[in-house]
C-alpha cells in the first residue's frame, strides 16, 4: 500500500506511518435488495453466512517533530489506539454483526472511514493529524482515505478524498532502442536493456481509482467491472513483445514511463463511472518503479497515450 498522492507536506512536518492487521469475516447485500440484485451489484461477496480476509491497515500521522522526544507521536500510543480501534472490535468476528456496519455495507471504502471517524479525532492535536488512512482486504485490492491537515474541521469527513487500488501482474518483453541513435549511443544510453534480442519482466501493476462514494453503498467504484476493465487492457500486453506486439505502443520506447503512460490512455476510458483513474503505478522490477497521474499533470502534448520516437536516423 502506497499514498496514492504526491503529498505537499509544511516545511517541518513529517509522516510516520503503522501497521495492523487483523481477520473478519463479512458478507456485502443490502436488505432492501433480494439475493439476485446483491449478486448483481457484489457478485461472490454477496453470499451469506459470509467470507473471510486477513485484513491489513496502515495509518498516516502527519505531524511536528517533538524535540524532547524526536518524535511526532509515540509508536506505543499509536499501537495501542489501533488495537482499540481496529483489531478488538473487528478481529475474528463477522463485520455483519459490528453495530458499526449496521447500516453500512462492511466493504473496503466503509471500513475506511469507519476507522478514520474513530481515529481521527484521537490523533488530532496541536502538532499532529491523521493524513491518511489504507485498507487491504487481498494483496490485489485496497482503499484509502487522504485527509487535510486541517484540524479545525467540525466534521472530520470533510475535505477527504476516497482512492480504490486494484493491482494486477503481466509478463512482457521489450527493447530500449531508438532508431534515430547510433548502436554506440543507443547501448551507452540504455546499457543492458539495449541488449539486441531484449528481454523481459513481470511487472505489477496498480490502478488506482477515485470518485465520490455511492450514497447507499458506501462504494467509489464497482469492483467487478473495474477488474474487467484492468483485466481487459493487461491482455494486450501479457506475454507479448512490447516493441512489435502492443498496437498503442507502436514506435515508443517501451520504458516503464511510456507504458505506464500508455497503458493510462487505454483504461481512462474504461473506468466505470462516476470513478476516474487517478493514478497509475508500474513497478518493473524490485528496484524501480513508476508513477502517473493523467495528462493533466504532465506537459500540454502530454496526451492520453504516448507520442512516437523520432524514427529519422541523425
Ligand atoms: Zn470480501
Ligand atoms: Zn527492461
Amino acid at each position: 500500500m502506497t499514498v496514492p498522492v504526491p503529498i505537499q507536506l509544511p516545511e517541518g512536518r513529517v509522516i510516520i506511518t503503522r501497521k495492523a492487521r487483523f481477520s473478519s469475516a463479512h458478507y456485502l447485500a443490502l436488505d432492501e435488495w433480494d439475493d439476485q440484485q446483491n449478486f448483481n451489484a457484489f457478485w461472490k461477496a454477496s453470499g451469506k453466512p459470509g467470507h473471510g480476509h486477513n485484513y491489513a491497515v496502515e495509518v498516516g500521522v502527519e505531524g511536528t517533530v517533538d524535540p524532547a522526544t524526536g518524535m511526532v507521536m509515540n509508536l506505543t500510543d499509536l499501537k495501542a489506539m489501533l488495537l482499540e480501534e481496529a483489531i478488538e472490535p473487528f478481529d475474528f468476528k463477522h463485520l455483519n454483526d459490528d453495530p458499526a456496519f449496521a447500516y453500512k455495507l462492511p466493504a473496503i471504502e466503509n471500513i475506511c472511514t469507519v476507522l478514520w471517524q474513530c481515529l481521527k479525532p484521537r490523533i488530532a492535536t496541536p502538532t499532529m493529524a491523521l493524513r491518511w488512512i489504507a485498507v487491504s482486504e487481498t494483496d490485489s485490492i485496497w482503499g484509502s482515505i487522504l485527509g487535510t491537515n486541517d484540524d479545525n474541521e467540525t466534521d472530520c469527513m470533510t475535505d477527504t478524498h476516497h482512492f480504490f487500488t486494484k493491482t494486477t501482474q503481466f509478463c512482457a518483453g521489450h527493447r530500449l532502442h531508438n532508431p534515430a541513435f547510433s548502436d554506440d549511443d543507443n547501448a551507452s544510453i540504455f546499457g543492458k536493456c539495449n541488449n539486441p534480442n531484449g528481454h523481459g519482466h513481470n511487472y505489477q501493476l496498480d490502478v488506482t481509482v477515485t470518485g465520490p462514494q455511492d450514497d447507499r453503498t458506501g462504494l467509489i467504484v464497482d469492483l467487478g467491472k473495474l477488474e474487467t476493465a484492468v483485466e481487459s487492457v493487461v491482455a494486450k500486453v501479457d506475454h507479448l513483445n512490447l516493441n512489435t506486439d502492443v498496437d498503442f505502443l507502436t514506435g515508443v520506447i517501451p520504458t516503464a514511463e511510456n507504458i505506464a503512460r500508455g497503458l493510462w490512455g487505454q483504461l481512462a476510458p474504461l473506468i466505470p463511472a462516476p470513478a476516474s483513474l487517478h493514478r497509475i503505478r508500474l513497478v518493473e522490477t524490485y528496484n524501480n518503479a513508476v508513477e502517473y497521474y493523467g495528462p493533466q499533470h504532465g506537459q500540454a502534448n502530454d496526451v492520453m497515450g504516448v507520442q512516437p520516437v523520432a524514427m529519422a536516423p541523425r
